[in-house]
């Protein structure tokens, strides 16, 4: 039996003026599953990411996030976004606020929770991602690893169906990108459906169940870990893997 994707990409097609930076790119992700995709700088990786929870809007080509097409007139794409968390790389927590408030703030305005009950969640997911001493702290006084949990935290207070994740350790001192990868790789072991850019080729391996690897707005190749990095078929996918490994 299987399961209808609850991500489904149809040949979308993406360009910046002349610069055509997805061509033709189709993908589906499956409840539950852990895609993570690979590749050069520059080759439509986050533009990708992009189009799927709708702050980019491609040219040609369709998404359906749980059979709904974003591009449909009237489609509501604060809705279909409220269902999916998406980490960048920058954490953009705010300033001014701390972090229960930054927590808290999108549910109580957003999805109008009482704030008892945003505070509520709030606290678990800060448990959940071992900073809940930290609830009345400041983002300045945290560390990068830390802000980072603090966003990851942020964004499931929303309960999201599934969670997009651009670089989300690629700013991050060495020696935290560890506990930030730990609290995906539960996520991923809890059943979040996740889509994750990363250049952290030993988490890809052990972490995702599927591995896309991008080049020039092509998804040139893609397969388990185990067939992506210890067998890749294409040329460029050898090449590529030749420079990261
Ligand atoms: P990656 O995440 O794989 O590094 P991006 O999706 O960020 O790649 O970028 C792909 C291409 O699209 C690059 O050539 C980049 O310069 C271009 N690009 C991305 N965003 C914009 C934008 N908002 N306006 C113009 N060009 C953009
Ligand atoms: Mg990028």
């Amino acid at each position: 039996m299987s399961t209808a994707p609850i991500i489904e990409v149809t040949n979308l097609h993406k360009s910046f003026g002349t610069n055509i930076v997805l061509r033709d790119v189709s993908m589906q992700v499956a409840p539950g599953e852990v895609v993570v995709i690979i590749g050069p700088s520059g080759s439509g990786k986050s533009t990708l990411l992009r189009c799927l929870n709708g702050l980019e809007k491609p040219e040609n080509g369709d998404i359906r996030i749980e059979d709904r097409s974003l591009m449909q007139a009237g489609v509501k794409i604060t809705e279909i976004r409220s269902r999916m968390g998406m980490v960048f790389q920058q954490f953009n927590l705010f300033p001014h606020l701390n972090v229960l408030r930054n927590i808290t703030l999108a549910p109580v305005q957003v999805r109008k929770q009482t704030p008892i009950k945003a505070e509520e969640l709030a606290m678990s997911l800060l448990g959940k991602v071992g900073l809940l001493e930290k609830a009345g702290h400041y983002p300045a006084s945290l560390s990068g690893g830390q802000s980072q949990r603090v966003a990851i935290a942020r964004a499931l207070a929303m309960e999201p169906q599934i969670m997009l994740f651009d670089e989300p350790t690629s700013a991050l001192d060495p020696e935290m990108v560890g506990e930030v990868l730990a609290v995906m790789k539960e996520l991923a072991a809890e059943g979040m459906t996740m889509v994750i850019v990363t250049h952290e080729m030993g988490f890809a391996r052990e972490v995702g169940h599927r591995v896309l690897f991008m080049e020039q707005g092509v998804i040139v190749e893609e397969g388990t870990p185990q067939m992506l990095f210890d067998d890749p078929k294409q040329e460029r996918t050898r090449a590529f893997l030749s420079k990261v490994l």
